[in-house]
């Protein structure tokens, strides 16, 4: 599986939106919504805000399993989750994927298009990497979710914010010591 390509945009989507409904300070309005499928490779033309709310409760859904703390708990909530989202096998051709798999078909609505796509990419990272690349974010006070779908693989933060926050920290209290 390619991590860092085309997988990955149902992964980054998942992650984004989880923070945007769940996280503190998101910001889940229907027009960021539109912007947060615009910069992940969705249809987000097709976007209207009365979809905004079940957008959200997605976000909502998926939370847990950034939260999991055990590989069997994420497994038992996609499985859960992909009885229940509809989703039709589709090849598709287009740019700049080549031919590659779609989870619906072109007539379904963008909302199940969006599930579909999210849980499956989420379901082919633990496939790969069980829980090893995602989780909540390790900076204290910071309830924000992430996936690293780098080579390396060693993220634990949100963003570099979370990051240099946390290793400043770390070194006054070390120099302190
Ligand atoms: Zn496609
Ligand atoms: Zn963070």
């Amino acid at each position: 599986m390619r991590t860092t390509g085309y997988g990955s945009h149902g992964v980054s989507a998942a992650v984004a939106l989880v923070n945007a409904a769940t996280g503190e300070g998101g910001d889940a309005s229907a027009e960021a919504l539109r912007r947060l499928l615009r910069e992940n490779g969705f249809f987000w033309h097709e976007f209207e805000d009365a979809e905004a709310e079940d957008f959200r409760r997605w976000g909502r859904v998926l939370r847990p399993f950034f939260e999991a703390p055990r590989l069997q708990d994420a497994t038992a909530l996609l499985n859960r989750l992909m009885l229940e989202i509809p989703m039709h096998p589709h090849l598709s051709d287009h740019e700049p994927h080549g031919l590659h798999m779609h989870y619906a078909p072109p007539s379904s609505r963008l909302l199940d298009r969006f599930r579909a796509t999210t849980l499956m990419n989420l379901a082919e990272l633990v496939v790969e990497y069980g829980l090893g690349r995602t989780g909540v974010c390790a900076a204290a006070g910071c309830d924000r979710v992430y996936a690293d779908t780098s080579r390396a693989g060693r993220r634990r933060f949100c963003s570099e914010g979370c990051a240099n926050r946390t290793n400043v920290a770390a070194f006054r209290a070390r120099r302190r010591t």
